[in-house]
């Protein structure tokens, strides 16, 4: 990696202006109002706006200048971010760029490297996540995806036969990286592996589970006898589990969604602004303003801690398990905001509109726009207390690593 520089405040700031002007100039506004309205994007409206970034060269900002990285402090990486969301840009494909990129250049073969970092920086592949198995999420290390090493044609290759489940767009992607079990004797954690899988490879099946939000997010992912060149697993055999547990630290200092969180704040502002109550703007009704502004405080407290973080990171220390407070209470309060949301909406985010997850809703009369999609925001937020480790299991490491309990 590159010594990031730390910029004066002032250099900050006109920093924050160049991104801010990149924003409101390149977003397509659809898509900017997409955004802004909590709906879906499609995958080729995500695409275009990756494009975009590309041709800036900040399609992966976080990435080894080598990569096309930009080498910047965690403070830069912030107001980046920060800006984007603002501007309601699509948030990025977290498992393409934050995920599997950087697995790839600290593990990867050069051959890896050569082929696949490429295809991602010329947005060919999308990748998804096999990690969660139907028996296998909290306790992931007892999963059974089975990788069996043979011969065949005169090629090493792993024949993979179990299945996935809870796997994001998978429906869009046309890589998985999948943990994979390669040793059944040994102890859970130490037989598994990392294996790249092309999704078009003969014997994978993708199965769309549609949730209650009504969104094509999950999907599970069946392998039947799938072969594998061994040339696509990932670091040793048997290693993939380290190489799983090193994700955390990609994106620890993203798992609190402060520019996400401030996004949805500004949106619950605005239904307070917009939406009266007898006769009067939301924001003067008590209930609500109590809830409001306590919920500002929240924020700007999770905000001041992840900046206090930062800046230690800036400074050289390791973060370490304690970061794990940040995804708990940045989950939380994402809940809470959307539960606002609806709450404030009242029965206008009842009515179910199908079509509403792509397209705005046509104007009604007395129905703020942001009630078609409450509902659904609020459900689709429901999971990210589950997803990349439950509040459940953050409560535990704090106890036991943090807190030596
Ligand atoms: C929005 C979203 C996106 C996701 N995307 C992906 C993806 O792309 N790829 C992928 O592989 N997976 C994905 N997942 C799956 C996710 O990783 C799992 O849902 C998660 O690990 C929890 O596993 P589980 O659903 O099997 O629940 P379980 O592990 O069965 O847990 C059920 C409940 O028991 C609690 N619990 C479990 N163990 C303990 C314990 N030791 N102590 C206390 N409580 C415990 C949990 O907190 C939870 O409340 C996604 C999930 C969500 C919600």
């Amino acid at each position: 990696m590159t010594e990031a520089l730390t910029l004066t405040p002032q250099a900050l700031q006109a920093f924050r202006l160049d991104v801010r002007a990149f924003v409101q100039a390149e977003l397509p506004t659809a898509t900017r109002e997409k955004v802004r309205l909590g709906l879906e994007i499609s995958k080729a409206e995500m695409l275009a706006w990756q494009a975009r970034l590309a041709a800036r060269g900040w399609l992966v900002p976080h990435w080894p200048q080598a990569w096309q990285g930009q080498g910047w402090s965690p403070a830069q990486r912030a107001v980046f971010q920060e800006e984007m969301v603002a501007h309601h840009a699509p948030e990025m494909g977290g498992i393409t760029f934050e995920m599997l990129g950087p697995i790839l250049i600290r593990y990867g073969s050069p051959a890896q490297q050569q082929y696949f970092l490429p295809r991602i920086l010329d947005l060919q592949d999308w990748w998804c996540q096999g990690y969660s198995e139907p028996n296998a999420g909290s306790d992931l290390a007892s999963l059974k995806t089975r990788a069996e090493r043979q011969r065949v044609d005169g090629d090493d290759v792993y024949v993979v036969n179990g299945s996935k489940i809870w796997t994001s767009y998978a429906q869009y992607a046309n890589w998985i990286f999948c943990l994979v079990r390669t040793d059944v004797e040994a102890r859970a954690q130490h037989g598994i592996s990392f294996l790249l899988i092309d999704m078009q490879s003969p014997g994978v099946t993708v199965r769309p589970i549609i949730g209650i939000h009504g969104w094509h997010l999950f999907n599970e992912v069946f392998f039947e006898d799938v072969q594998v060149p061994v040339a696509q697993r990932v670091g040793e055999e048997n290693a993939g589990w380290a190489i799983a547990k090193s994700l955390l630290e990609f994106e620890r200092l993203n798992l609190a969604r402060v520019a996400e969180n401030r996004r949805r704040l500004a949106k619950v502002r605005a239904i307070g602004e917009s939406v009266q109550e007898a006769g009067v703007p939301l924001r003067e009704r008590p209930w609500f303003a109590e809830r409001f502004h306590t919920l500002e405080v929240r924020f700007e407290t999770l905000a001041a801690t992840v900046l206090r973080f930062r800046q230690r990171a800036e400074a050289g220390h390791r973060l370490g398990p304690e970061t794990g407070m940040l995804k708990l209470v940045g989950s939380t309060l994402i809940q809470d905001i959307e539960n606002l949301a609806v709450d404030a909406l009242g029965p206008d985010t009842l009515a179910y509109d199908r079509d509403a997850h792509f397209t705005p809703a046509a104007p009604q009369l007395g129905r703020s726009e942001y009630a078609p999609s409450a509902s659904a925001r609020r459900f689709v937020t429901r999971g990210y207390t589950i997803a990349g480790g439950s509040s459940e299991i953050q409560h535990e490491v704090l106890a036991k690593q943090v807190l030596g309990l």
